[in-house]
């Protein structure tokens, strides 16, 4: 016997007619991913499936699967047995394969799938035996035909029968590449990792920014921000992050800048840096966190002055949730409790006491100006560090 993974077309989010093409992006997203951390494996695609198996024999299966479930655009797989076209062989293949899962079930039903016509029995025979086999073997088990704790399934196909039981869910989306690309600004926050992989989710591939004024932030800090978008990278594969040193520009706002304007000036200069690093990394949208009154710097009036100073379009998927939606998020991801982790973000660096929560256009403008040097935002540019991560 050995384990393959059954990849249904039912079981991509993707329809119309660009449907192949999402296909061929999700098959070569796993085929690389799986490369990166398991090894090789063989994608063959017959009657609306792609079976796909590993080329050497101790591939870590479970690792495997874990993968490719977390791969945006997966809807569910299904793991299965293969084995020979023969009865005898598909009921003992079946007891041992699914010996675990039935244990502990009290229902279960079979369903057959035939595409060999060729194949002696037909698909009620099919469940028939196998069914009956699978009764006689597991004492406690009953019959469920509408509503079984276990659906067990067996396909008879061209070379071979493949058998499985109940289907495990995917992440759901569309393939990462199929959306385009964007930059996201990430911080060590709870907010930005949960928008980022919530554009990913749609198909988009990230690139991210983020903004670090050491010594006032730690390296800690900046390993965090990794921890986190490996998090996402889990679901959307490779980020490209871009670290900028943001030190100098920060020092700059708090000398010249009116104090309750700071964080409105920075928030317009981190636009303008992420700006010209995603239209260099071809992103031809920003990403952030933000949700409507959650701080200051996230009123209407704020998030249009920030608005203001970005030259390209900003998605804010955070934008209408509440904290506590968001959190589930960042928990269901795995990212909560590394964002919860006490490392000092630059944007806590220098706050003011009272910052204005009703700027206008005007004043962040003369704010920015007081404080602009373009050397300065050009060197932040240029010397930005580029970490891949995975
Ligand atoms: P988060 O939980 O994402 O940190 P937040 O509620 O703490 O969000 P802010 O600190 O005001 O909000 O930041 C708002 C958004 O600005 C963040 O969601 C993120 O997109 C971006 N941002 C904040 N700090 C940084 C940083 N150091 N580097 C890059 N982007 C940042
Ligand atoms: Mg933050």
């Amino acid at each position: 016997m050995q384990e393959v993974i059954l990849l249904k077309d039912g079981e991509l989010a993707l329809k119309g007619l660009n449907r192949r093409m999402f296909e061929d992006i999700l098959i070569k997203n796993i085929r690389q991913r799986l490369k990166a951390s398991v090894g090789e494996f063989t994608f063959t695609r017959s009657q609306s499936t792609t079976v796909i198996e590993p080329k050497e024999e101790y591939a870590d299966f479970d690792k495997a699967v874990d993968i490719i479930r977390h791969i945006f655009g997966v809807v569910g797989i299904s793991r299965a047995a293969k084995c020979e076209k023969d009865i005898g062989v598909i009921k003992k293949t079946a007891k041992e394969y699914l010996g675990d899962e039935l244990s502990f079930a009290r229902t279960f039903k079979v369903e057959a799938k035939r595409s060999d016509k060729k194949f002696p029995y037909n698909s009620p025979e099919i469940c028939n035996e196998v069914g009956g086999y699978l009764l006689s073997c597991f004492n406690h088990l009953k019959v469920d035909v509408h509503n079984p704790e276990v659906k067990v399934t067996v396909e008879i196909r061209d070379n071979h029968a493949f058998i499985h039981g109940n289907q495990l869910r995917g992440a759901g989306g569309m393939p990462t590449g199929t959306g385009g690309n964007a930059a996201v600004l990430i911080s060590g926050g709870i907010d930005s990792p949960v928008a980022a992989w919530m554009m990913a989710k749609r198909g988009i591939k990230l690139t991210a920014v983020h903004f670090a004024s050491p010594p006032f932030t730690s390296e800690r800090a900046e390993m965090k921000v990794h921890e986190l978008l490996k998090k996402v990278a889990k679901y959307s594969g490779r980020i490209d992050l871009y670290t900028v040193h943001f030190t100098e520009i920060q020092e700059r706002i708090r000398d010249f800048s009116p104090e309750d304007m700071f964080t409105v000036t920075m928030r317009r200069m981190m636009m303008r840096i992420a700006s010209e690093i995603a239209e260099k990394n071809d992103c031809p949208a920003l990403i952030t966190g933000e949700s409507v009154g959650q701080v200051a710097s996230q009123t209407i009036w704020a998030l249009r002055c920030t608005d203001d100073a970005a030259s390209l379009p900003v998605f804010r998927p955070c934008i209408g949730m509440d904290k506590n939606e968001i959190i589930e998020i960042s928990r269901k991801i795995d990212a909560f409790d590394i964002s919860i982790q006490p490392y000092e973000d630059c944007c806590t660096v220098f706050t003011p006491k009272h910052p204005k929560t009703k700027p206008t256009l005007e004043a962040a403008r003369e704010a920015e100006k007081s404080a602009w040097d373009s050397e300065l935002i050009k060197k932040a540019i240029d010397t930005a560090k580029h970490t891949a991560i995975f």
